[in-house]
């Protein structure tokens, strides 16, 4: 058992875990950080980078279903759900079936649009005040349409997410190739999105593991936690690969694992892994200046002064973890379509990670059941990155006993 019991364990070293410790720290408590492997080298590595208010609009969206099972018809298409019997995927695929009308979008999309837009300006607000050296870019971001019917479509539907205060403007082919010379000629346009924002992901979680050293926080790495010990009505003690330890509060942010690790303890989380694929390369001599997504293909390109990365697809398969040629070829073949240089002189990774995705498109923030010093911090989806800063001070407030920065209701597991 170690000797100084610190306030908050945190357990999970990604984006989450690690923003959570960042604000616990600045409001006072003694923070321990438990990660398995090394900090942030999980779902939190090879994701997109991009700090997305203009995703406040659930995946969960009216015709959505259609689309699925249209594309689930297509070997390569964005988004795959593997035949199962799996009755935990089956409920989770109905829920979300049942969220793809215009009501529940509206709800989600409300309930979003608060944590993603003060994310947003916090996360600047870290990087500035923590002089974060993550290549944090503030440039907005494209929905690039290379056809005529998808474009003018998104360009009405664009109007419908003002109400939750997104301010859209549209690009014709025109003024987009003046704009972007990385693309090809002949794309019918793309809605901007100029308050969206990117930064390198690997490089966010390692700084903010360097803030949290400085603060006095401890990481322990090749820690993995093994069990959880529970009383009545509490939290007594985590088991892990090198001992004991304990806390007076627990915080659970262990990502697309957090399900497995929650039931052990009774909790039941509606959280399932929703592969994606990228590929890291050294930037190309024409690359995007800002994020851009190709959206027939839906391929995200993100440009760094370090490198380029080519991401997507959204692949329910269970905690498969091969990575799949077809799905990778899909992503330098779609951005292809788009772009005149779609790939860097150099690959330098091809990734895969699990969004721990819930049905409703919304994380789970706040108090455990059953236990009054447990916390949870996941189920984050597409948009962990985006929402990592407000989930660490909503958390940091909810443990501190403060007012929070943002309601707590919509995100809390008692919605389920
Ligand atoms: C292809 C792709 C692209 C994406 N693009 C974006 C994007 O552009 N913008 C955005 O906002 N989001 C994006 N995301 C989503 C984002 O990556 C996730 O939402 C986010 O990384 C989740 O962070 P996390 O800290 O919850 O999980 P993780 O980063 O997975 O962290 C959980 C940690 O817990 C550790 N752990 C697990 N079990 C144990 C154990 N037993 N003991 C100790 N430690 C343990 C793991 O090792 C891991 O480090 C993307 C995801 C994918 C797959």
């Amino acid at each position: 058992m170690q000797k100084n019991k610190p306030d908050v364990l945190i357990l999970g070293g990604g984006v989450i875990g690690l923003a959570c410790a960042y604000y616990l720290l600045k409001a006072g408590r003694s923070v321990c950080v438990l990660e398995r492997d090394t900090i942030g080298s999980a779902t939190s590595l090879g994701n997109c980078g991009t700090i997305t208010p203009s995703h406040i609009p659930p995946l969960a969206a009216p015709g959505m279903v259609l689309k699925a099972m249209k594309w689930m018809l297509t070997p390569d298409a964005p988004f795959y759900v593997k035949p199962t019997l799996d009755p935990k995927l089956i409920t989770w695929l109905l829920k979300f079936a049942g969220r793809c009308n215009d009501k529940d979008w509206r709800v989600s999309s409300l309930a979003k649009m608060g944590l993603l837009h003060q994310s947003r300006r916090l996360i600047e607000e870290i990087v500035n005040e923590e002089k974060l050296d993550c290549e944090f870019g503030a440039t907005g971001m494209h929905n690039v349409y290379k056809s005529q019917a998808g474009f003018e479509k998104a360009a009405q539907e664009a109007e419908a997410v003002r109400e939750f205060g997104l301010e859209p403007q549209i690009l014709s082919g025109e003024a987009l190739a003046k704009d972007e010379p990385a693309l090809k000629s002949g794309m019918a346009g793309a809605v901007h999105y100029p308050g969206d924002a990117h930064l390198r992901p690997d490089l966010y979680t390692a700084e903010l593991a360097r803030v949290v050293r400085q603060m006095g926080g401890l990481i322990i790495e090749q820690c993995e936690v093994l069990a959880i010990e529970t009383g009545h009505d509490k939290i007594e003690k985590i088991t892990t690969c090198l001992g004991e330890y304990q806390a007076a509060d627990y915080l659970f942010a262990l990502g697309p694992w957090s399900p497995a690790m929650m039931k052990s303890i009774g909790i039941d989380l509606p959280v399932q892994p929703g592969k994606g694929y990228s590929i890291t390369y050294t930037r190309p001599a024409i690359a995007p200046k800002r994020p851009i997504v190709l959206k027939e293909r839906s391929v995200c390109v993100t440009t760094w002064g370090s490198g380029y990365r080519l991401g997507s697809t959204m692949e329910f398969s269970g905690y498969d973890d091969s990575l799949n040629r077809r799905r990778l070829d899909a992503l330098e073949r779609g951005a292809s379509e788009y772009l005149h240089e779609a790939v860097g002189p150099l690959k330098l990774e091809e990734w895969f990670g699990w969004r721990p995705m819930t049905w409703d498109d919304l994380p789970i923030l706040g108090a455990s059941p059953n236990y009054k010093n447990g916390w949870l911090a996941t189920g984050h989806g597409m948009l962990g990155v985006s929402m990592s800063a407000v989930t660490g001070h909503l958390l940091a407030d909810l443990i501190c006993r403060r007012t929070p920065i943002i309601d707590p209701l919509p995100y809390s597991i008692q919605r389920f």
